[in-house]
């Protein structure tokens, strides 16, 4: 079977499903929707309805030196992220990732940044970086209700002001039946990307999703991760005796303990990880509309 990997036939599936940010309608071919007047615009394979402005994404020093390497390093971020961050995570995106046919099933990371776990998926983001497909407000998407199989949101939550409109978009654009897979930090320092507004305990996380059908809530990063950030943090603030430039010059050299993460192979194992792990996933469904008129 032909893959749809290559960035035309991705336009392709993608326009098939747009639909107006505010009445979620069908658009025009200029992308514009014939009630509301909202519209996007297309620059090559990219499409761009709302998103941050570059000022936005860079206010935050932190977030500023992040931006630069991810417009100018674009996959390799991740991989940095992988090798150099205290945060240790296992493969189960892919694994989720697995249980899709992917090409005949529509599966959109929602706030991919620079990442992309496969060619055929839909990539959307706030930010205009080269991999992303759909450039959208997260909490007011270009997509017709009921269009996507699948969902990925990894490290998302936490940068989105108002997470329960996120997640109602989550539930109109999920087609019935359809599953989604999300990754919340809980013990992780202030992140600006480009803000960061909140963090979930496994319970709060799962509260979150009880629109859908739960289908399991589990440490996602253990408590080696939750602790080697946080302790890289404070070294830097330890050591850098009050001056804001030292403390920015010594979090990179703090990334020499991240190696430690390693032992959350088995840590994040323990039945009580959870009090202070670094983070959750959540996999949950939407029922298929019989089911869910019984739950009604
Ligand atoms: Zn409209």
């Amino acid at each position: 079977m032909k893959k749809v990997a290559d960035p035309a036939s991705r336009l392709v599936r993608l326009e098939d499903v747009l639909g107006c940010p505010d009445c979620h309608g069908p658009l025009s071919d200029s992308l514009e929707c014939p009630g509301c007047g909202v519209s996007g615009s297309r620059n090559g394979a990219q499409l761009k309805f709302a998103g941050f402005s570059d000022t936005e994404l860079r206010q935050d020093p932190l977030n500023h030196v992040k931006e630069s390497v991810k417009q100018r390093f674009g996959s390799l971020y991740p991989l940095a992220i992988s090798l150099l961050s205290p945060v240790y995570m296992s493969g189960s995106v892919r694994s989720f990732l697995r249980g899709f046919d992917l090409d005949r099933e529509l599966v959109a990371d929602l706030g991919c940044g620079t990442q992309r776990y496969d060619p055929r998926m839909l990539c959307v983001d706030g930010g205009s970086y080269a991999n992303v497909d759909l450039i959208a407000d997260l909490s007011r998407l270009p997509l017709r209700d009921g269009v996507l199989s699948g969902i990925t949101s990894i490290a998302v939550l936490e940068h989105v002001p108002d997470p329960d409109a996120h997640i109602a978009e989550m539930w109109r654009v999920l087609a019935p039946g359809g599953r989604l897979f999300c990754y919340m930090p809980f013990i992780v320092p202030f992140h600006a990307s480009p803000d960061d507004y909140q963090r979930y305990t496994k319970v709060g996380l799962e509260r979150r999703f009880q629109r859908f059908e739960v289908l399991d809530v589990r440490v996602g990063c253990g408590p080696t991760s939750g602790l080697l950030w946080v302790l890289q943090e404070w070294l830097a603030l330890a050591l850098s005796f009050g001056s804001e430039r030292l403390y920015r010059a010594f979090v990179p050299l703090m990334w020499l303990l991240s190696p430690l993460k390693i032992l959350d192979v088995v840590m994040a194992r323990h039945p009580a990880a959870s009090v202070i792990a670094s983070g959750f996933v959540i996999e949950a469904r939407k029922p298929a509309v019989r089911e869910s008129r019984l739950l009604a």
